[in-house]
Protein backbone atom coordinates (compact mmCIF):
# COMPACT_ATOMS: atom_id res chain seq x y z
CA UNK A 1 0.00 0.00 0.00
CA UNK A 2 1.27 3.42 -0.58
CA UNK A 3 2.11 5.92 2.21
CA UNK A 4 -0.61 8.49 2.24
CA UNK A 5 0.49 12.49 2.13
CA UNK A 6 -1.75 15.81 2.90
CA UNK A 7 0.16 18.63 1.76
CA UNK A 8 -1.99 21.89 2.44
CA UNK A 9 -1.73 24.74 0.18
CA UNK A 10 -0.42 22.51 -2.96
CA UNK A 11 -2.34 24.47 -5.92
CA UNK A 12 0.67 26.35 -6.23
CA UNK A 13 4.75 26.94 -5.16
CA UNK A 14 6.03 24.97 -2.47
CA UNK A 15 2.83 23.01 -1.71
CA UNK A 16 2.91 22.13 -5.33
CA UNK A 17 6.56 21.06 -6.17
CA UNK A 18 6.21 19.23 -2.89
CA UNK A 19 3.19 16.68 -4.53
CA UNK A 20 4.81 16.38 -7.81
CA UNK A 21 8.31 14.85 -6.18
CA UNK A 22 5.98 13.06 -3.41
CA UNK A 23 4.30 11.50 -6.27
CA UNK A 24 7.65 10.37 -7.96
CA UNK A 25 8.94 8.99 -4.58
CA UNK A 26 5.47 6.85 -4.54
CA UNK A 27 3.33 8.55 -2.46
CA UNK A 28 -0.37 8.26 -2.89
CA UNK A 29 -1.22 12.26 -2.56
CA UNK A 30 -4.19 14.50 -0.57
CA UNK A 31 -3.70 17.93 -2.04
CA UNK A 32 -5.70 20.84 -0.39
CA UNK A 33 -6.14 24.32 -1.25
CA UNK A 34 -8.43 27.50 -0.61
CA UNK A 35 -8.98 28.92 -4.07
CA UNK A 36 -7.67 27.91 -6.80
CA UNK A 37 -9.13 24.85 -7.79
CA UNK A 38 -8.48 25.33 -11.20
CA UNK A 39 -4.74 24.95 -10.48
CA UNK A 40 -5.43 21.79 -7.79
CA UNK A 41 -7.35 19.88 -10.41
CA UNK A 42 -4.80 20.51 -13.13
CA UNK A 43 -2.27 19.42 -10.70
CA UNK A 44 -3.89 16.38 -9.75
CA UNK A 45 -4.46 15.22 -13.64
CA UNK A 46 -0.88 15.44 -14.05
CA UNK A 47 0.34 13.39 -11.18
CA UNK A 48 -2.25 10.45 -12.77
CA UNK A 49 -0.79 11.28 -15.71
CA UNK A 50 2.47 9.58 -14.80
CA UNK A 51 0.46 6.62 -12.94
CA UNK A 52 0.36 8.84 -9.62
CA UNK A 53 -2.56 8.74 -7.11
CA UNK A 54 -3.68 11.82 -5.88
CA UNK A 55 -7.39 13.82 -5.04
CA UNK A 56 -7.70 17.53 -4.29
CA UNK A 57 -9.80 19.15 -1.31
CA UNK A 58 -10.51 22.26 -0.90
CA UNK A 59 -10.77 24.03 2.89
CA UNK A 60 -9.50 27.11 4.48
CA UNK A 61 -7.50 25.63 7.30
CA UNK A 62 -8.05 28.57 9.25
CA UNK A 63 -11.60 27.49 9.56
CA UNK A 64 -12.30 24.61 12.75
CA UNK A 65 -15.56 22.74 10.47
CA UNK A 66 -13.34 22.83 7.14
CA UNK A 67 -10.73 21.01 8.43
CA UNK A 68 -12.60 18.60 9.84
CA UNK A 69 -13.96 17.79 6.28
CA UNK A 70 -11.00 17.62 4.54
CA UNK A 71 -9.56 14.68 7.14
CA UNK A 72 -13.11 13.33 6.90
CA UNK A 73 -12.50 12.98 2.98
CA UNK A 74 -8.84 11.97 3.49
CA UNK A 75 -10.31 8.81 5.13
CA UNK A 76 -12.91 7.87 3.12
CA UNK A 77 -10.54 7.99 0.04
CA UNK A 78 -7.21 6.94 1.48
CA UNK A 79 -8.15 5.28 5.28
CA UNK A 80 -5.00 6.20 6.72
CA UNK A 81 -2.26 8.88 6.73
CA UNK A 82 1.46 8.60 7.11
CA UNK A 83 2.64 12.51 6.38
CA UNK A 84 1.02 15.80 7.07
CA UNK A 85 3.21 18.66 4.91
CA UNK A 86 1.96 21.58 7.00
CA UNK A 87 2.42 24.18 3.99
CA UNK A 88 -0.45 26.12 3.93
CA UNK A 89 0.55 29.83 4.93
CA UNK A 90 -0.19 33.51 3.88
CA UNK A 91 1.00 37.33 4.54
CA UNK A 92 -0.31 40.28 3.53
CA UNK A 93 0.63 43.62 2.38
CA UNK A 94 4.07 44.75 3.56
CA UNK A 95 3.95 47.34 6.14
CA UNK A 96 4.82 48.88 9.70
CA UNK A 97 3.37 47.68 12.74
CA UNK A 98 1.71 51.34 13.14
CA UNK A 99 -0.30 50.67 10.16
CA UNK A 100 -1.14 46.74 11.02
CA UNK A 101 -5.47 46.53 11.99
CA UNK A 102 -6.57 43.66 14.28
CA UNK A 103 -8.67 42.49 11.84
CA UNK A 104 -5.23 41.46 9.70
CA UNK A 105 -3.44 40.24 12.77
CA UNK A 106 -6.22 37.75 13.22
CA UNK A 107 -6.05 36.55 9.65
CA UNK A 108 -2.50 35.52 9.40
CA UNK A 109 -2.53 34.42 12.89
CA UNK A 110 -5.35 32.51 11.90
CA UNK A 111 -4.24 30.79 9.05
CA UNK A 112 -0.17 30.27 9.47
CA UNK A 113 -1.04 29.32 13.27
CA UNK A 114 -4.14 28.09 14.05
CA UNK A 115 -4.36 26.51 10.96
CA UNK A 116 -1.11 24.80 11.08
CA UNK A 117 -2.39 23.50 14.80
CA UNK A 118 -5.86 22.11 13.93
CA UNK A 119 -4.30 20.18 10.78
CA UNK A 120 -1.57 18.56 13.08
CA UNK A 121 -3.91 17.70 15.98
CA UNK A 122 -6.59 16.05 12.98
CA UNK A 123 -3.19 14.12 12.08
CA UNK A 124 -1.62 13.49 15.16
CA UNK A 125 -5.27 11.76 15.92
CA UNK A 126 -4.99 9.14 12.90
CA UNK A 127 -1.25 8.53 13.27
CA UNK A 128 -0.54 8.00 17.07
CA UNK A 129 0.03 4.59 18.32
CA UNK A 130 -1.68 5.89 21.28
CA UNK A 131 -5.09 5.87 19.37
CA UNK A 132 -4.75 2.95 17.54
CA UNK A 133 -2.81 4.67 14.55
CA UNK A 134 0.98 3.28 12.74
CA UNK A 135 3.00 6.06 13.67
CA UNK A 136 4.41 9.04 11.39
CA UNK A 137 5.40 12.21 10.71
CA UNK A 138 4.64 15.68 10.01
CA UNK A 139 6.46 18.71 8.61
CA UNK A 140 5.83 22.32 9.46
CA UNK A 141 6.72 25.30 6.94
CA UNK A 142 7.97 28.04 8.93
CA UNK A 143 10.29 30.58 7.73
CA UNK A 144 13.70 32.25 7.91
CA UNK A 145 11.30 34.86 8.89
CA UNK A 146 10.93 33.97 12.43
CA UNK A 147 14.57 34.42 13.21
CA UNK A 148 14.95 37.68 10.89
CA UNK A 149 11.70 39.68 12.13
CA UNK A 150 10.78 40.98 9.13
CA UNK A 151 11.05 44.57 10.08
CA UNK A 152 8.80 47.08 8.00
CA UNK A 153 7.14 43.99 5.85
CA UNK A 154 5.52 41.86 7.78
CA UNK A 155 6.42 41.38 11.57
CA UNK A 156 3.10 39.52 12.19
CA UNK A 157 3.93 36.87 9.48
CA UNK A 158 7.71 36.64 10.91
CA UNK A 159 5.98 36.19 14.33
CA UNK A 160 3.20 33.22 13.14
CA UNK A 161 6.26 31.34 12.00
CA UNK A 162 8.22 31.90 15.16
CA UNK A 163 4.83 30.52 16.70
CA UNK A 164 5.64 27.24 14.46
CA UNK A 165 8.73 26.83 15.70
CA UNK A 166 7.96 26.52 19.25
CA UNK A 167 4.83 23.91 18.24
CA UNK A 168 7.79 22.46 16.74
CA UNK A 169 9.97 21.78 19.14
CA UNK A 170 6.66 21.10 21.81
CA UNK A 171 4.85 18.65 19.65
CA UNK A 172 7.92 16.80 18.52
CA UNK A 173 8.69 16.09 22.46
CA UNK A 174 4.92 15.64 23.06
CA UNK A 175 4.58 12.63 20.56
CA UNK A 176 7.65 11.32 19.68
CA UNK A 177 6.75 8.29 22.23
CA UNK A 178 3.82 8.04 19.98
CA UNK A 179 5.90 6.96 16.64
CA UNK A 180 5.12 10.36 15.41
CA UNK A 181 8.47 12.95 14.33
CA UNK A 182 7.47 16.31 14.02
CA UNK A 183 9.95 19.01 11.89
CA UNK A 184 10.13 22.28 10.07
CA UNK A 185 11.55 23.27 6.97
CA UNK A 186 12.58 26.89 7.11
CA UNK A 187 12.66 28.52 3.85
CA UNK A 188 14.75 31.59 2.85
CA UNK A 189 13.20 33.72 -0.04
CA UNK A 190 11.97 31.15 -2.31
CA UNK A 191 10.37 32.11 -5.93
CA UNK A 192 6.77 31.90 -5.67
CA UNK A 193 3.64 34.39 -5.90
CA UNK A 194 3.98 34.43 -2.05
CA UNK A 195 5.89 37.93 -2.39
CA UNK A 196 3.40 39.09 -5.12
CA UNK A 197 0.59 38.61 -2.19
CA UNK A 198 3.46 41.23 0.22
CA UNK A 199 2.54 43.95 -3.25
CA UNK A 200 6.66 43.03 -4.01
CA UNK A 201 6.13 40.48 -7.02
CA UNK A 202 9.89 41.31 -7.69
CA UNK A 203 10.96 40.68 -3.79
CA UNK A 204 13.65 37.97 -4.41
CA UNK A 205 15.11 40.28 -7.01
CA UNK A 206 15.76 43.05 -4.36
CA UNK A 207 16.62 40.56 -1.17
CA UNK A 208 18.95 38.65 -3.23
CA UNK A 209 21.87 40.48 -2.95
CA UNK A 210 21.31 39.71 0.96
CA UNK A 211 21.76 35.77 0.44
CA UNK A 212 25.27 34.51 0.73
CA UNK A 213 24.31 31.78 -1.91
CA UNK A 214 23.86 34.58 -4.43
CA UNK A 215 20.27 33.95 -5.48
CA UNK A 216 16.70 32.81 -4.39
CA UNK A 217 15.68 29.53 -3.86
CA UNK A 218 13.81 27.03 -6.05
CA UNK A 219 10.62 25.44 -4.68
CA UNK A 220 12.11 22.19 -5.62
CA UNK A 221 14.80 22.72 -3.46
CA UNK A 222 12.80 23.24 -0.79
CA UNK A 223 10.60 19.85 -1.72
CA UNK A 224 13.83 18.12 -1.62
CA UNK A 225 13.92 18.91 2.24
CA UNK A 226 10.54 18.37 3.30
CA UNK A 227 10.86 14.72 1.78
CA UNK A 228 13.62 13.79 3.22
CA UNK A 229 12.22 14.99 6.56
CA UNK A 230 9.20 12.88 5.88
CA UNK A 231 11.18 9.49 5.12
CA UNK A 232 12.65 7.38 7.12
CA UNK A 233 15.81 8.35 5.93
CA UNK A 234 15.58 10.98 9.02
CA UNK A 235 14.07 8.00 11.42
CA UNK A 236 16.57 9.94 14.18
CA UNK A 237 15.29 13.70 13.26
CA UNK A 238 12.83 15.20 15.44
CA UNK A 239 11.92 18.55 17.12
CA UNK A 240 14.64 20.03 14.06
CA UNK A 241 14.15 23.63 12.65
CA UNK A 242 15.86 22.89 9.63
CA UNK A 243 16.80 26.37 7.50
CA UNK A 244 16.51 26.14 3.37
CA UNK A 245 18.09 29.14 2.87
CA UNK A 246 21.54 29.55 1.27
CA UNK A 247 22.88 30.24 4.19
CA UNK A 248 21.08 33.94 4.77
P1 LIG B 1 2.11 30.55 -2.37
O1 LIG B 1 2.84 30.37 -3.66
O2 LIG B 1 1.50 31.89 -2.05
O3 LIG B 1 0.99 29.41 -2.26
C1 LIG B 1 0.19 29.38 -1.12
C2 LIG B 1 -0.61 28.10 -1.10
O4 LIG B 1 -1.31 28.04 0.15
C3 LIG B 1 -1.66 28.04 -2.19
O5 LIG B 1 -1.81 26.69 -2.57
C4 LIG B 1 -2.91 28.54 -1.48
O6 LIG B 1 -4.12 28.03 -2.03
C5 LIG B 1 -2.69 27.96 -0.10
N1 LIG B 1 -3.40 28.66 0.96
C6 LIG B 1 -3.30 29.96 1.34
N2 LIG B 1 -4.13 30.21 2.37
C7 LIG B 1 -4.76 29.04 2.64
C8 LIG B 1 -5.75 28.65 3.58
N3 LIG B 1 -6.27 29.53 4.45
N4 LIG B 1 -6.19 27.37 3.56
C9 LIG B 1 -5.70 26.47 2.68
N5 LIG B 1 -4.75 26.79 1.77
C10 LIG B 1 -4.31 28.06 1.75
O7 LIG B 1 3.05 30.21 -1.10
P2 LIG B 1 4.52 29.52 -1.03
O8 LIG B 1 5.52 30.59 -1.24
O9 LIG B 1 4.56 28.28 -1.83
O10 LIG B 1 4.56 29.18 0.53
C11 LIG B 1 4.31 27.88 1.05
C12 LIG B 1 4.71 27.87 2.52
O11 LIG B 1 6.10 28.21 2.62
C13 LIG B 1 3.98 28.92 3.36
O12 LIG B 1 3.72 28.41 4.65
C14 LIG B 1 4.97 30.07 3.44
O13 LIG B 1 4.76 30.87 4.58
C15 LIG B 1 6.28 29.29 3.50
N6 LIG B 1 7.45 30.09 3.09
C16 LIG B 1 7.56 30.60 1.82
C17 LIG B 1 8.68 31.34 1.49
C18 LIG B 1 8.90 31.94 0.13
O14 LIG B 1 9.83 32.74 -0.05
N7 LIG B 1 8.10 31.61 -0.88
C19 LIG B 1 9.68 31.57 2.46
C20 LIG B 1 9.52 31.06 3.73
C21 LIG B 1 8.40 30.30 4.04
P3 LIG B 1 -4.89 28.78 -3.29
O15 LIG B 1 -4.00 28.57 -4.49
O16 LIG B 1 -6.17 28.06 -3.42
O17 LIG B 1 -5.00 30.22 -2.91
Amino acid sequence: MSKVMLITGASRGIGAATARLASRRGYALCLNYRQQADAANQLVAEIRAHGGQAIAVAADVADEAQVLRLFETLDREYGHLDVLVNNAGMLERQMRLEDMDGARLSRVLAVNVVGSFLCAREAVKRMSTRHGGQGGAIVNLSSVAARLGAPGEYIDYAAAKGAIDSMTIGLAKEVASDGIRVNAVRPGIIHTEIHASGGEPNRVERVKASVPIGRGGYPDEVAEAILWLASEQASYTSGALLDVSGAR
